[in-house]
Formats: structure tokens, C-alpha cells, sequence
């Protein structure tokens, strides 16, 4: 980057400088030709009033380093300084000539190639109708301009390279701020750097901070894991290890047998709370998008719950209307599911859960509500963390992860829904989800 800008910013130095360069030229030109006319027009007055054969005798002229021709207003020479009037051709159609004659004075610069020098005339209309044309040699632009490309090659290589060093100084200065950013990303808060670069700064704070959280949940989330495994496992390695030894009797091993099994259960349970999770995390297609029949849904659920409600002693109801979600079926599914099934299992005997499906403003709303334990003020917030979970022993033995809620929040999301909780403990919970 640093090599880009200092290398754009000598281009346009060389750009401007050859162009001042150029520029100053032309008008150092244009102001020495004016000069020569200013002379040219002051020889022809002094020459006016003297006799111009007697000067050019007295070789003034020669001195002065001019030529002077005289010529009949029809064009014919009557005088030159330098050449024999006879041998002269007319001269009527000289733009200098034609423009004395025409407005009473003019003039003209014709360049030779060959000697690379211009001849510049100024001419005149005399008091007697002559002209009088004074001329003198001089520089031609490209001569001019050829005889300094030393000087010029000169200053434009000295100005160059303290452009060159005034831009590498001005890069680095300009670049300091960001360097200093790019290589202390961790303390991007306390950098002090350009108000344009602030959005850019503050996106990149935010983002490292995202991205230090993640890693720090995902790490919290591993070890939980590695925690929730190792408990059915280890049970599950203590059992066959007492049957294998020899040490069981008949009767405990089926009783070891069915420690086995619910371990195992628990695992899979467990596992495929982990693969839901991590299915909701990744990116859902638009084909898995449609429109679901909320309360259908929700029939299936309260019928599929209805054997674990008797189980627990509690009524379940539906109530409501047919309402569309745009949403994934299956997502959906699981988030009645998992409501329902957390109103069964942290209710009373005798309690009741009732699902409630209405239409507000167009909107899809979701009510389950149960007559529970409740869930105490301070972990409300809480428990749709992973593995969080108000009683830990109450959860396992209702065969819970602490994933449930997890995943509620996870789908909410997703639809881009909100939730509201509110519970009273010993009174019942009430979750409402709107669409
Ligand atoms: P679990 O698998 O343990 O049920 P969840 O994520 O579904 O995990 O819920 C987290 C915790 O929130 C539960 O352990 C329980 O303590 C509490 N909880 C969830 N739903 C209810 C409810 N309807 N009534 C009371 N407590 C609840």
C-alpha cells in the first residue's frame, strides 16, 4: 500500500512538475518575443528619423544586430541592409507587409528548421507611405526550450527527489495510525486514529469481541459436553464391568442391564439435542423455508405429548385458530416440542398446560403456559443458556439435557420471532412467542 501511494504520488509530482515546467516556458517565451518587438519598434522609430543608408553605413545596424529593409507600399524593395534591393523579389505578400499596409503596422515570426532560429519582422507604414521593416534573429520556442533540457533535466531531477522524499515522509506519517492499529488489534478501543477510519475500527472491536465470545462458548460448550458424556458413560462402563468380572448375580445384571439401557438412552437423547443445535446453527436453505400451519402443528405435538402428560398427571389443551408461519417445519416442530414437553415435566400432578395459537396484527402468536413449579427470578434469563438448568436432578430423572430452551432461543432467532417469559415460582410459567 505504502509503495502504491508513494509511487502514485511521484507520478502526479513528475505530472505537475513537467506541466509548470511547459507552462513557465510558453510564457517566458511569449515574453521574450514581446521584448523583441518592443525593441524592433524603438530601432524603427530611431531609424525613421535618421537617414538609413548613413546608419547602416556607420554600421550601427550591424551593431544593433538588426536588418532593415524598405519597402514602396507596392511591394517593391527600395533598401536592404543585408542583401542587394535589385536581386529582391516583391515583398507585397508578407503578412507583416500586407498588415502595415492595411492597419499601418504588423508582424511576423518565421522560423528556419535548418539553423533552428526564427526571424522576427516588425513592420511599419512611414509618414512618406513606405514601410519600413526592421527584423532580427533570434530563438525559435524549440531551440529555446532544447538549449535549457540540461537546466531543465536538472530541476526537474532535484524537484523529483525531494518529492520523493516528501512523499515517503508523508506515507509513513500517514500510514503510522493504521500500522499501529493493524499490529495492537486487541486493544482496538484505546487506538487513537482518523475520524473516517472510527466505523471501520469500532466493526472490527465488535467483531473481535463476537469472535472472543464464540470461542470462549464454544470452549464452554465442549467441556460441558465432554461433562454430560462422562457421566452415562461412566455408568455405563461400571456396569459392564461388574457383569463381566463375574461379580453380578442374575439379578443384578438385569438390573445392570437396565442402567445400561437408560445410559445409553440418555446418550442418544443427548447427542441428537447436540446435532439439533448444530443443524439450527448452520445455514438452513431457502427450499427448507415454507409456510407452516402453526396450529397443525401444534395438534400433532399436544397428541404425540399426551401419553408422557397422563404419565406426569397432567392435562394438556389446545385452543386457538389456523395460523401460517413462514418458517421450517421442522424447527417449528421442535420448538412446540420442546415447550410442551418442558411444561409436562416441570408441572405438578393434577396441573395443566394449555397451548394457545392466535392471530395478532397478522402475526403468528404462540402461548404455552402450565401450572408448573416455576422458574425463580433470577434464572429466568438463564436457563436458555446450554446445559443450564434450575434443578439438575429433577431435569436428568425427566430425561433432560439443558439443551431444550437452548434450542428454543436458537429457532426463535432464526424466524426472526421474540419471546417473553413470565413465571412465579409454585404458580406456573407462561412462554409467548411472537411471529
Ligand atoms: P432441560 O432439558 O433440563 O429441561 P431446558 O433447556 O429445556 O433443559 O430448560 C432449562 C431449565 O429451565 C430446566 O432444567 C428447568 O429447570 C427450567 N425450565 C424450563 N421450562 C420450565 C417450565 N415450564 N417450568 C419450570 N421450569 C422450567
Amino acid at each position: 500500500m505504502k509503495k502504491r501511494i508513494n509511487l502514485q504520488l511521484i507520478a502526479i509530482a513528475a505530472v505537475a512538475i513537467i506541466s509548470t515546467m511547459i507552462m513557465v516556458s510558453a510564457a517566458f517565451y511569449e515574453l521574450f518575443c514581446d521584448q523583441i518587438f518592443q525593441d524592433l519598434t524603438t530601432y524603427s522609430y530611431l531609424l525613421e528619423n535618421g537617414n538609413i543608408s548613413e546608419d547602416y553605413k556607420d554600421a550601427s545596424l550591424e551593431d544593433w544586430g538588426i536588418r532593415v529593409t524598405l519597402i514602396q507600399p507596392d511591394g517593391q524593395v527600395i533598401f536592404d541592409s543585408e542583401a542587394d534591393q535589385e536581386s529582391m523579389t516583391n515583398h507585397a505578400g508578407r503578412p507583416e507587409i500586407t498588415s502595415a499596409l492595411e492597419t499601418g503596422k504588423g508582424t511576423d515570426i518565421r522560423t528556419s528548421e535548418t539553423i533552428g532560429q526564427s526571424t522576427f519582422y516588425y513592420a511599419r507604414e512611414m509618414e512618406d507611405g513606405n514601410i519600413l521593416r526592421v527584423a532580427k534573429l533570434g530563438d525559435s520556442l524549440l531551440s529555446v526550450f532544447g538549449n535549457a533540457v540540461p537546466l531543465i533535466g536538472f530541476i526537474f531531477g532535484v524537484l523529483l527527489l525531494l518529492c520523493w522524499v516528501l512523499t515517503r515522509f508523508l506515507t509513513k506519517n500517514l500510514l503510522k495510525p493504521i500500522e499501529y492499529m493493524a499490529n495492537n488489534l486487541d486493544h482496538v478501543e484505546e487506538i487513537e486514529t482518523y475520524d473516517e477510519i472510527q466505523p471501520f475500527l469500532e466493526t472490527i472491536h465488535k467483531q473481535h469481541d463476537d469472535i472472543l465470545k464464540a470461542a470462549q462458548m464454544r470452549q464452554e460448550f465442549t467441556a460441558n459436553v465432554s461433562h454430560e458424556l462422562k457421566t452415562p458413560l461412566t455408568a455405563i462402563s461400571g456396569y459392564a464391568e461388574l457383569i463381566e468380572t463375574g461379580m453380578a448375580c442374575e439379578e443384578d445384571v438385569n438390573r445392570f442391564a437396565q442402567g445400561i439401557h437408560k445410559s445409553a438412552n440418555r446418550l442418544l437423547t443427548l447427542i441428537n439435542d447436540i446435532i439439533k443445535l448444530s443443524e439450527i446453527d448452520g445455514n438452513t436453505t431457502d427450499e427448507d423455508w415454507e409456510q407452516v400451519n402453526l396450529y397443525q402443528s401444534a395438534k400433532v405435538c399436544v397428541e404425540m405429548l399426551q401419553v408422557s402428560a397422563e404419565k406426569h398427571q397432567v392435562s394438556i389443551s389446545l385452543m386457538g385458530e389456523d395460523c401460517y408461519v413462514q418458517g421450517n417445519k421442522q424447527m417449528l416442530e421442535e420448538l412446540l416440542y420442546n415447550l410442551c414437553d418442558n411444561a409436562i415435566r416441570y408441572n405438578n400432578i393434577g396441573g395443566s398446560v394449555d397451548v394457545r395459537i392466535w392471530q395478532k396484527d397478522g402475526r403468528a402468536v404462540l402461548e404455552v403456559e402450565d401450572t408448573g413449579i416455576g422458574i425463580p427470578k433470577e434464572s429466568q434469563e438463564r436457563v436458555f443458556e446450554r446445559f443450564y438448568r434450575v434443578d439438575k436432578s429433577r431435569s436428568k430423572s425427566t430425561g433432560g439435557t439443558g439443551l431444550g430452551l437452548a434450542i428454543v432461543k436458537h429457532i426463535i432467532a432464526k424466524h426472526e420471532a421474540t419471546m417473553e417469559l413470565s413465571s412465579q415460582v409454585g404458580e406456573g410459567t407462561k412462554i409467548t412467542v411472537n411471529f
